[in-house]
């Protein structure tokens, strides 16, 4: 069975400057993207895709209630961000709790070759490895608190003999006597996501992913544990690791395992462990997978790397990050991508929650939290008024604060003075404002001379992709000092006493300091549920080895899915509407140039 779903065929997609036309050139350079894998890919680029013509119809799946696919609308050709454009350094892919690491270029040197996974070096010895890690493996997320232990042990846990309640092995997590608590979470997480516990509902007896083999490599957090349950209510079998080093919550992984799910995954992974926990989830007698669930590529090149005849049996990779999809555009363009993929960062409504609703929300709780600051009456300015400075401003103004807005756009800088906000140029507020946000995935847009002649106190912080729209290098310099006041919060001081408060030493602000709302994570689990289901159920041919867009009725179908959280009743078109405006009832709503 299938959801009906139609999916576009990704058009030209510009790659330019890209130094390493493949991906597995073993090093895919990090483009610029923020943490959370969002781009500033343009969506509305030009509607000259020739749109792939598939759709399964008839399917009585109860999924394919998903509004049936009539006419399928042309895709948007979509441009993809120059990963050169805004100086290089890109900051992490997708998503971050703690403390995250600046997005570098570096290469993912693979010592498959040298390695031996059975053969377990010393504790020290992991972590001496020199193997430059992967860029989404340092990066940094969750969207919940951690409870995560912080408990003495010390023994990594490959090296404990690990059984859940049941007898079953199968796992590698940090203690499985934190189940219970991390039961807890997921519960409260499941709240948030009401798509995905649609889906279980609408499925029922139908297991529209019986069968199905997934293994998945993402940030392993109450959210994801919703997704993968829901994969499993929905008939498949999963194997997991993180995708990140730091971002697995250790009570949630335990919850899993304890729930009869093979996790590899604990807080604290060193890169060998990383490795190795991704190998776990692969490297199976009897088990092979058929469906890739990928955040950050690393999964996928894996597979690629060591175990590529996997591919004759695995029917499609499913992608969130703006790294993992760079990647396989790159394969695509190389010729080498050999199984389809679908590309779930660059749907509207997982764009639009990433970057307004998301930011509109994070913003105030990572400044609170670093810094206890009082909004009302604060003169803040944000630099940028695209979707990110948006939501800034919108929660800012409401908590009563005076707000500028500085814009290079003449277009958005209008939308700035429409909203009622004084549009300005940096050095007129720069001595008065109390808080300076950046938002534009520029670099350079604060620069020392800013600094300088900031008022003592002043917040600065980042809600960019990119550690660089802040110059935070030009601030070490001999005559300047710098105290620690917290964690992710540093004084610098300037000889004559005045300091500015540096949040996250000029890193994504949100992804550094807060948490990320579970509504919108709950976008993105259920876009990638339903790309799996259609990736698994689609007839051969439908799909090429190509990089897939999911189509705008998708988009209206996850949205649409969520709207009863709020009781929202939407209105249908009557066939006379309906045919005075030349739409299907049941969708699209909205040709693909549609700006939301
Ligand atoms: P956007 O392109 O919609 O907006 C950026 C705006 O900045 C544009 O309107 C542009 O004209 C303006 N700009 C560029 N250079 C400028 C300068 N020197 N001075 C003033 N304005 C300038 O992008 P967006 O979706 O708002 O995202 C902005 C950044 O935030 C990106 O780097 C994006 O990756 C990142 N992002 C962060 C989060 C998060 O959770 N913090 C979420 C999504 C996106």
């Amino acid at each position: 069975m299938s959801v009906q779903v139609v999916a576009a065929k990704m058009a030209e997609v510009e790659l330019k400057d890209v130094p390493n036309k493949e991906l597995s050139a073993v090093s895919p350079v990090a483009p610029k993207t923020d943490e959370k894998g969002l781009s500033n890919t343009d969506l509305n680029a030009s509607a000259t895709s020739p749109a792939v013509e598939p759709a399964v119809k008839g399917d009585p799946s109860p999924l394919s209630s998903a509004p049936s696919t009539a006419k399928i609308p042309q895709a948007s050709a979509m441009k993809r961000p120059d990963p050169q454009q805004n100086g290089g350094e890109a900051f992490v892919n997708r998503d971050g709790t703690v403390a995250e690491a600046p997005r570098m270029k570096k290469q993912i040197q693979f010592a498959d070759q040298k390695q031996e996974f059975n053969k377990r070096p010393t504790k020290i010895g992991r972590r001496s490895l020199s193997r430059s890690i992967s860029q989404s493996s340092t990066d940094s997320y969750s969207s919940a608190a951690s409870y995560t232990d912080s408990s003495d042990d010390e023994t990594s846990p490959r090296d404990k003999q690990q059984k859940n309640s049941k007898g079953n092995g199968d796992f590698c997590i940090k203690n499985i006597k934190q189940a219970d608590f991390g039961r807890r979470e997921i519960e409260i997480a499941e709240q948030e996501m009401p798509a995905l516990m649609a889906l279980r509902k609408r499925a029922q007896g139908e297991k529209p992913l019986a069968g199905a083999k997934v293994v998945g490599c993402t940030h392993i957090t109450a959210q994801t544990a919703v997704l993968m349950e829901t994969l499993s209510a929905l008939g498949a079998q999963c194997r997991w690791a993180a995708c990140n080093i730091y971002s697995t919550q250790n009570e949630v992984a335990a919850a899993l395992a304890e729930g009869g799910f093979s996790v590899f995954a604990w807080k604290g992974e060193s890169e060998d462990d990383f490795w190795w926990c991704i190998d776990r989830c692969v490297n199976l007698e009897g088990w092979q997978p058929n469906m890739i669930l990928d955040d950050g590529g690393d999964l996928t090149h894996w597979i690629y790397k060591k175990y590529p005849n996997m591919f004759k049996k695995i029917k499609g990779i499913v992608e969130e990050s703006v790294t993992g999809v760079h990647r396989l555009y790159q394969l695509s363009k190389a010729g080498k991508l050999c199984v389809p993929a679908m590309n779930v960062n660059d749907s509207v409504t997982k764009q639009k929650f990433d970057n307004l609703y998301c930011c509109r929300e994070s913003i105030l709780d990572g400044l609170k939290r670093t810094t206890d600051v009082m909004f009302g009456g604060k003169q803040v300015v944000v630099c940028g008024y695209g979707e990110v400075g948006k939501g800034c401003c919108a929660a800012l103004k409401a908590m009563g604060s005076i707000v500028y807005v500085t814009e290079i756009d003449p277009i958005c800088a209008l939308q700035a003075c429409m909203d009622g906000f004084r549009l300005v140029k940096l050095n007129e507020v720069i001595r008065q404002v109390d808080i300076v946000i950046t938002c534009t995935g520029n670099k350079n847009v604060v620069v020392r001379e800013n600094l300088d002649r900031m008022k003592n106190g002043c917040i600065v912080c980042n809600m960019g992709h990119s550690n660089t729209e802040i110059d935070v290098a030009s601030l070490r310099t001999p005559e300047l000092t710098w105290e620690r006041v917290r964690s992710q919060v540093d004084h610098v001081i300037w000889p004559d006493g005045k300091r500015i408060v540096l949040l996250a030493e000029g890193r994504l602000l949100n992804l550094s300091c807060s948490t990320v709302p579970t509504f919108v994570l709950s976008i993105t689990a259920t876009t990638q549920a339903l790309a799996l289901i259609e990736l698994y159920n689609a007839p051969e041919g439908r799909y090429k080895q190509d990089v897939y867009l999911l189509p705008k009725k998708m988009d209206e179908y996850v949205a649409s899915l969520h709207l009863p959280t709020f009781d929202a009743h939407l209105t249908e078109l009557t066939d006379e509407q309906a045919k005075y405006l030349g739409l299907n009832k049941n969708g699209p709503f909205k040709p693909n140039y549609y700006r939301y």
